[in-house]
């Protein structure tokens, strides 16, 4: 009967429509004590990844990175940085405690999607070879110390096993790129192997996942980051954590007393999740099932498509587009996180984004208001779901490090210090980045509120998430410096 039904009907059916939304809405809720419980399942899980390998989906990947930015490096540095849809090779000159960034320059490809998911050999290629033509360019304004040699910070943003701080396998792809070959291989031999075919002269000397980068790029300026987020295509954290809080790490203690732990919060997930049928439908379609489900939730690089999935369930079940389902409705990813965004800021009286995106994106030419109203709504119930899921994953570290204003006894940080619950309370920094958190504000909006009502408006004015734009890869480039061969000569 259903299917009779949908044939003959041309006409929107708003009842079906409605329940289709309450329904989605529903399954998409975010209350606070779901999202309490979240807090509590990523702390749990965070000891888990902590105590093994292996122990829980959060991998706690050991960055191997124990000290991060002072301010004295010196030196011409570079950094790759290969992550999401682009690509980008930068230089930074050092001048040390008083000049500190002298200059700096930077060049950004986007990565043909053939190379996403082609060969091994071809992906680091094309990288090598970009940065060939990138050292060549180098002009006026950079310069090498005396003796020094080019040096290389690589941040890769995907979840690799760290085995030092310039070495590390590919334990799986995300965000789209699949070339199984590179699954196990150490990517900084094989970024090796390709500099070396393009003839790059220049050593790989520190391998860092995005977060950390942004974590030492925001470190460079403030002493009180502790903690950075990713919110881009992909989404993960890194924070500081206390060496002899991580059971899992056999080698010495380091003398700071403290480690980067990259999360890999991504692949994290938890039985109260606020999972629909339609999460479950984009990740049985996606590259990567059954896995990255958080990420799933929260990543730019799905919103977008969570939007387009419950807009064909409204055509396909409600007629909400007339009797045919615009078959651009049909195309996996056609609408991007951009153009969610651009809707859910639209003020106009007759959303005129609404008509822009219908029309550009999937083709439909007419619209009621009342139908537009609907869309927006739908774009509101994700957006908010997946920054209130993001709120509560940064409340989890900083529950974590006791930073949450919840317990002062145990507060991890470089510094090591301890204070009483008498003397001021320590202020918090978070580094954020990516394109998602950056060009989003009602994103950005939902995510504070989450984090403030999770911990309380006190506590909360002492946590800021500082927007810490492109930080990963100058951050990286302060990594290669602090872990110069060259500068441990000089030592
Ligand atoms: C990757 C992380 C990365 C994040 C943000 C995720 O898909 O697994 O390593 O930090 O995206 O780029
Ligand atoms: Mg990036």
């Amino acid at each position: 009967a259903f299917f009779v039904n949908r044939r003959l009907r041309q006409r929107t059916s708003w009842k079906r429509a409605q329940c289709i939304v309450d329904e989605f809405r529903g399954g998409c809720s975010t209350p606070l004590s779901r999202l309490r419980q979240i807090v509590d399942n990523m702390v749990v899980e965070m000891h888990a990844g902590l105590a093994i390998d292996g122990g829980s989906k959060l991998k706690m990947v050991l960055s191997y990175v124990d000290n991060l930015p002072t301010g004295n490096e010196e030196g011409l540095f570079y950094a790759l940085d290969l992550g999401g849809t682009n690509f980008r090779v930068l230089r930074v000159q050092m001048g040390g405690k008083e000049k500190r960034i002298m200059n700096q320059e930077y060049k950004e490809v986007s990565i043909p999607p053939k190379v996403m998911v082609g060969s091994n050999e071809d992906l680091f290629d094309f990288i090598a070879t970009e940065l060939a033509s990138f050292v060549a360019s180098e002009g006026e304004g950079f310069f090498l110390l005396p003796g020094q040699q080019r040096e290389l910070g690589f941040t890769f943003s995907f979840p690799v096993k760290q085995t030092s701080i310039n070495s590390g396998t590919l334990m799986k792809w995300t965000k789209g790129f699949a070339i199984a070959e590179t699954v196990g291989k150490d990517v900084v031999e094989e970024l090796q192997g390709a500099m070396h075919r393009s003839n790059v002269d220049m050593r790989v000397a520190a391998l860092v996942n995005d977060t950390v980068g942004t974590l030492a790029g925001g470190r460079y300026e403030d002493d009180d980051v502790m903690v950075a987020v990713i919110l881009g295509t992909g989404s993960n954290a890194c924070y500081v954590e206390r060496a002899d809080a991580i059971p899992k790490w056999r080698g010495p203690l380091p003398a700071s007393g403290s480690m980067v732990i990259n999360m890999e919060w991504g692949s994290f997930t938890s039985a109260h999740l606020p999972k629909t049928e339609v999460d479950d439908a984009l990740d049985a379609d996606s590259v990567n099932p059954c896995d990255q489900i958080f990420e799933k939730m929260i990543s730019g690089m799905y919103l977008g498509d969570i939007v387009r999935r419950v807009l064909w369930k409204l055509a396909a079940e409600a007629a909400f587009f007339g009797g045919k389902v615009p078959s651009r409705l049909e195309v996996p990813f056609i609408l991007r996180t951009p153009d969610v965004s651009a809707i859910h800021a639209d003020q106009s009286p007759d959303l005129k984004e609404v008509i822009r995106v219908l029309r550009v994106v999937f083709g439909i030419q007419s619209s009621t208001l009342q139908m537009r109203k609907v869309i927006m709504d739908v774009c509101d119930i994700v957006a908010e779901r997946g920054a209130r899921l993001a709120g509560a994953g940064i409340v989890g570290i900083l529950k974590k490090i006791g930073r949450d204003g919840g317990s002062l006894a145990n507060n991890g940080g470089l510094e090591n210090h301890s204070y009483a619950a008498t003397e001021e309370r320590k202020k918090t920094v978070v580094a954020m980045d990516g394109g998602l958190y950056e060009h989003y504000p009602k994103f950005r909006e939902y995510l504070k509120q989450s984090v403030v009502e999770l911990i309380g408006k006190e506590a909360a004015e002492h946590i800021e998430l500082r927007l810490s734009k492109d930080g990963s890869g100058i951050g990286a480039t302060l990594l290669a410096a602090s872990h110069s061969s060259f500068v441990a000569e000089q030592e």
